[in-house]
């Protein structure tokens, strides 16, 4: 069997939803769309059983939860993107997002029973999705109109949370404050959750910091008692020696210094791990670090083995998780944990720690 799989550990999993829970008095949605951030949609939900709900991005997500027995409030952050979705909405006893108005005039003109319970998403400056603020009474009558539907939250997005202090973080949540309605509200993500007290309001929407991994640059989850949920491993497939010149892999990019130990590894851009890296990050075998070389080929990858010299075939290599923090990771490859996780690729087996 190929060796790459994220092996999974259900335990940090929920020792970081208490890490949330020790953060605020507020419900937890936990947000787990883009199957579950690369973790598995029904793996998490099935291992969150304590959550006050999901969140995830489409009907498709909410039905797959439904099919596999999760009774949970799940809360559907686009909406609709056709009508024909409500029947399904209304019978799965999920909760959309309603952002613009040709969802509302839908809902109008859908005769169906309820209860059906929505979020209004209001735009307090982010301007992604969401009514614009003089909007909202409108929208908020026109939604109480519908017997069909019981309750309605109102629900915002933080554009620049991960900043400390940031002046735009302050302002978005004083328009949230400032809206009047005496419903419940949702506005933090993790980054709000772990540094905006003043955004936690009724329900928070933690993603990333469930998974273990701090949404704040320069800090690791450690920094905030968070443990790594996934684990990229596989083994070393072929040790060999290479004498001095001996370029490496395709392009031939690395030209060994010396005569070395050169290792590879069952791992590649096929399962999603950054082709962009190169020698500026390390893999973890036998509890050390051997750097990458050459480029990531789409099955494996090579690495410098001259710190391991007792390293050999079948050795497990760790490439972030228990030991070596994906933000290292990601902050190498010039992205975010978030594009890492959720980038793993279909063929990558999620295996039960
Ligand atoms: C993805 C998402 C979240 C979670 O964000 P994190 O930074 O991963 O915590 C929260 N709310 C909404 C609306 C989202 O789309």
């Amino acid at each position: 069997m190929r060796p790459a799989c994220a092996s999974l550990d259900g335990d940090a999993l929920r020792h970081n939803l208490r890490t949330v829970r020790a953060h605020t008095r507020a419900r937890v949605m936990a947000i787990i769309k883009a199957n579950g951030y690369g973790h598995g949609l029904v793996w998490v939900a099935k291992n969150l059983p304590d959550a006050d709900g999901f969140g995830v991005a489409s009907l498709e997500e909410g039905l797959e939860l439904r099919a596999a027995g999760i009774a949970n409030d799940i809360c559907l952050l686009e909406g609709f993107f056709e009508p024909t979705e409500i029947p399904l909405i209304l019978s799965e006893r999920l909760t959309p997002v309603i952002h613009e108005s040709h969802q509302v005039t839908a809902l109008q003109r859908f005769p169906g029973a309820g209860p059906l319970d929505v979020w209004v998403k209001v735009d307090t400056g982010m301007h992604r999705l969401g009514f614009p603020v003089h909007e909202l009474t409108k929208v908020m009558a026109d939604l109480r109109a519908i017997p069909a539907i019981r309750q309605i939250g109102l629900l915002s997005h933080l554009a620049s949370a991960e900043i400390p202090s940031s002046s735009s973080t302050s302002q978005q949540i004083g328009v949230f404050a400032g809206l009047e309605s005496t419903t419940i509200r949702s506005l933090a993500n993790s980054a709000a959750i772990l540094q905006w007290q003043a955004a936690h309001g009724d329900w928070v929407r933690p993603g990333l910091m469930l998974y273990g991994a701090s949404p704040i640059p320069g800090k690791m989850g450690a920094d905030f008692g968070l443990k790594p949920v996934m684990t990229l491993r596989s083994r070393l497939i072929s040790v060999r020696r290479r004498v001095r010149g001996d370029a490496i892999g395709y392009g031939g990019t690395y030209l060994c210094p010396e005569d070395m130990s050169v290792g590879v590894v069952g791992l590649g851009y096929g399962d999603g791990y950054p082709r962009e890296l190169s020698s500026t990050v390390s893999v973890l075998i036998r509890g050390r670090l051997a750097p990458l070389i050459g480029r990531v080929s789409m099955d494996m990858l090579n690495v410098d083995l001259r710190s391991i010299p007792e390293a050999q075939i079948g050795d497990e290599v760790i490439l972030w998780g228990q030991g070596l923090p994906v933000e290292d990771i990601a902050e190498a490859a010039g992205t975010i944990p978030y594009t890492l996780l959720c980038g793993l690729t279909q063929r990558l087996p999620r295996r039960d720690l």
